[in-house]
């Protein structure tokens, strides 16, 4: 056991204080875990565009005070009562959604929506107590995805933990824990495009990117990536466009941008027949999906996946096995790194479109 096993341990966060304003690097006290929870000290921690669709909080929920972050690698501090998977000093990856292991979903090989740990965007306290284990003065801040990864030392539900290899580079595999798996996941999981398909992918960022990364290995004869500036482009363009590309629409799409109008083109490119489109972005919480029921008549299908259809704690060791093998290549998603200090930058290199991945260093 360590030394701090038991305390409250005093540590910097970068706490959100009001939607979009620039985090605040503040010292925070993190209390113990309790029944079932795992105190992780987290080494790197990357940007999604899932953390600044809650920190704009434009169309989504307000929460604040807030610690975001859940895409992010570390090790285990301390573990509360009941925990038997892991131990001090085992290497993790925390995943915003989780894995009981025993509910009906748990159990089902096609679900990944555990009934205890799915993921709740809404939430910013622990399941068990419903309290914050992070705070300020004796004033809660609350958690995001029950990760909040922009601390040194954050709780974590332990089937939210996916124990790995401890040879792994944290800073690499740190994108497993979140973009990669559901980009790639969203491909070979849940699009399954066979040998030759053509697949359409909408938003090029790290989920997108990923996604693409799944049609390659899957053999797809083509790969059309869609990225655009949806003030310039009438999005329905895009659809007929595709469609003379590919003799009628492709045989996959996979949407990975939160835009509506892309979830819907993306549906809609796909090949009469046996098109098959999956939705990823996480869209405005007033969206609706708008498309004639004649495009589902006509033998099309839609699906949508949180991370990937990756059961966390099942799955994702086998992922980081896949990168240390030279199976799956991390480097290219990661285009900029920042001290911790300098976490805002890591805010606006997403928002100007430069970064696929910009890994926090919380040392610095
Ligand atoms: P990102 O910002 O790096 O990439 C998104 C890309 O989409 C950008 O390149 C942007 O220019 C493009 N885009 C935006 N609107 C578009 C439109 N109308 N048409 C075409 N392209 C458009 O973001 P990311 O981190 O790669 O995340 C992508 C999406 O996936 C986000 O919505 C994120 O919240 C979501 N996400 C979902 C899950 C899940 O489990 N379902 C997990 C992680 C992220
Ligand atoms: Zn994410």
């Amino acid at each position: 056991m360590s030394s701090t096993a038991g305390q409250v341990i005093k540590c910097r966060a970068a706490v959100a204080w009001e939607a979009g304003e620039p985090l605040v690097i503040e010292e925070v006290e993190v209390a113990p875990p309790r029944a079932m929870e795992v105190r992780v000290r987290i080494l790197y921690t990357s940007l999604c565009h899932t953390d600044v669709y809650f920190w704009e909080a434009k169309g989504q929920k307000p929460v604040f005070p807030r610690i975001f972050g859940h895409e992010a690698g570390g090790i285990v501090e301390s573990v509360g009562e009941g925990v038997t998977d892991l131990a001090p000093g085992d290497h993790v990856l925390p995943v915003f959604t989780g894995e009981c292991k025993e509910c009906a979903h748990c159990k089902s090989a096609e679900s990944n929506m555990c009934d205890l740990l799915r993921i709740n965007t809404d939430r910013g306290v622990m399941l068990s107590d419903g309290q914050s284990r992070f705070s300020i003065n004796g004033k809660p801040i609350y958690h995001f995805l029950g990760t909040s990864t922009f601390s040194e030392y954050t709780v974590i539900h332990v089937g939210c933990l996916a124990k790995i290899n401890p040879l792994a580079p944290l800073d690499k595999v740190c994108v497993v824990s979140c973009g990669l798996s559901t980009g790639f996941g969203a491909t070979v999981n849940v699009a399954k495009p066979p040998k030759g398909a053509t697949v359409a992918i909408f938003g090029l960022g790290a989920v997108g990117l990923a996604a693409a990364e799944g049609a390659r290995v899957s053999g797809a004869s083509r790969i059309i990536g869609v990225d655009l500036n949806p003030n310039r482009f009438e999005q329905g363009e895009i659809v007929s466009v595709i469609a003379e590309m590919t003799n009628g629409g492709v045989d996959r799409s996979i949407e990975c941008t939160g835009n509506i109008n892309a979830m819907i083109s993306a549906f809609e490119c796909v090949h009469d027949g046996w098109g098959v489109a999956v939705l990823v972005g996480v869209p405005h919480k007033d969206a609706v999906f708008k498309t004639h029921p004649v495009n589902f008549l006509n033998e099309r299908t839609l699906k949508g996946t949180f991370f990937g259809n990756y059961k966390p704690r099942t799955d994702i060791p086998g992922v980081v096995e896949k990168y240390m093998n030279k199976e799956l290549e991390l480097e290219k998603f990661i285009t900029h790194s920042v001290p911790f200090s300098e976490i805002n930058k890591a805010f606006e290199y997403m928002l100007k479109g430069e970064s696929l991945r910009c890994i926090i260093h919380m040392d610095g």
